[in-house]
């Protein structure tokens, strides 16, 4: 047995669940004989279960494959702005345990810190089974080292060396990632991206940020910066962005670029339901705020979030030809709160502004699932981790 050989194997079966002998004939073109001495070889060394059976096709059922759920336990953990969530998963990305609380990046690096090592002391104390630690969190990441170079929301955030940090405080090994890929990792684990090759998941947030799979491997680019969509110029001569450059899509279609747009709308005066709120309680203008408000037929709020849809839309157009995807899927608090408010006219301008072969038959879903999904596309990705060094 070639251990390539096995390696592979193991990780189809993970990415597809549940899988017969034959259907991992097929896909790896090895001798059925061949995939059958692998297999018991994994089942000896409990690494693969037998559970269910395929439907008939005319002839036998076929026996599915998967891996064994109790492989190990894994902790991921997701840094907000607002939340820290974290979670404990079987082997398989189920959901054991989950904490959340709030991030208070206000109160520096240190704090930060202990609120995370504190929530993970709490699952490990609880759970001798678990034998890893994915993290995702935005900013720049060096993924090699697991050092996150540079998060400008936290005073101090500058070289921390997360993935060192935990495996010498826990013993267990440690992955860091960015948080929108981890997110798109479980999109196409258990979400809407799953069987698809060709996708692009696009969050919509207090920024924007993409995570772009082709022929089934996600892009990192050559410093591991690939899909930063947010800061895609869509005005050259447009508002400044944080970035320093001129006209981002960030500062027109964000969570922050809606709630700036109306604010100014108000502050010019113009008539919306929201004006009474903005004058009492200017903090709690939100997104959702806004998509309430347009629901109930306030025309400012409804312009607001129809022009970001707009700006989203056109920049997706720019995506799509470039790319030729199946699918984009939208996740974040703003496409979650708005869905048809953002999503159609988005629609409407990414197929006046796309190739329209490669517009027709794609897919713009938004995602369903819930705000641990970073988290959980952490533990995803240290299970993967550790699939390699147990087979
Ligand atoms: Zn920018």
């Amino acid at each position: 047995m070639k251990r390539a050989d096995l390696v592979n194997l193991v990780k189809l079966i993970y990415a597809d669940h549940h899988v017969s002998r034959m259907s991992l004939a097929e896909k790896t073109g090895l001798a059925p004989s061949y995939i059958t001495t692998i297999v018991r070889d994994l089942q000896e060394r409990g690494l693969l279960l037998e559970g269910g059976r395929a439907p008939s096709d005319g002839g036998r059922r076929r026996v599915l494959l998967s891996l064994n759920p109790e492989l190990a336990h894994l902790v991921g953990v997701e840094l907000g702005t607002a939340n820290i969530r974290l979670v404990v998963t079987d082997f398989l990305g189920r959901v054991l345990a989950v904490k959340r609380f709030r991030s208070e990046i206000g109160q520096g690096k240190n704090h930060v810190l202990e609120s995370i090592h504190s929530g993970i002391r709490s699952f490990l104390d609880r759970d001798p089974a678990i034998k890893g630690i994915g993290m995702s969190q935005s900013g720049v990441i060096d993924r090699g080292s697991g050092t996150v170079l540079f998060w400008p929301k936290v005073q101090g955030w500058t070289n921390v060396p997360l993935k060192s940090m935990f495996e010498s405080r826990y013993g267990l090994p440690a992955v860091v990632e960015d948080s929108v890929r981890t997110m798109a990792m479980a999109e196409r684990r258990f979400g809407r991206a799953r069987g698809y090759s060709n996708f692009v998941y696009v969050n919509v947030g207090m920024g924007i940020g993409s995570a772009i799979y082709v022929n089934g491997q996600l892009c990192f680019g050559r410093n591991g910066l690939a899909g930063e969509l947010g800061h895609t110029t869509i005005d050259e001569n447009g508002d400044l962005c944080s970035c320093g450059n001129r006209g981002c899509l960030e500062v027109y279609a964000s969570g922050w670029a809606i709630i700036n747009r109306m604010r100014s709308g108000l502050q010019q005066g113009v008539t919306s339901t929201l004006a009474e709120l903005w004058e009492r309680h200017p903090e709690q203008l939100s997104v959702e705020a806004i998509v309430e408000a347009a629901k109930s037929r306030d025309r400012l709020s409804a312009l607001v979030l129809s022009e970001a849809g707009t700006h989203l839309g056109t920049a997706l157009a720019g995506i799509v030809n470039l790319l030729n995807p199946e699918k984009i899927i939208l996740g974040g608090a703003v496409p979650q709160a708005a869905k048809g408010l953002l999503l159609r006219p988005l629609m409407a301008a990414l197929n006046a502004r796309a190739f329209q072969r490669s517009a027709t038959g794609l897919e713009v879903e938004i995602s369903r699932l819930g705000d641990e999904a970073g988290a959980v596309g952490a533990s995803v990705l240290v299970a993967e981790k550790l699939l390699e060094d147990m087979v």
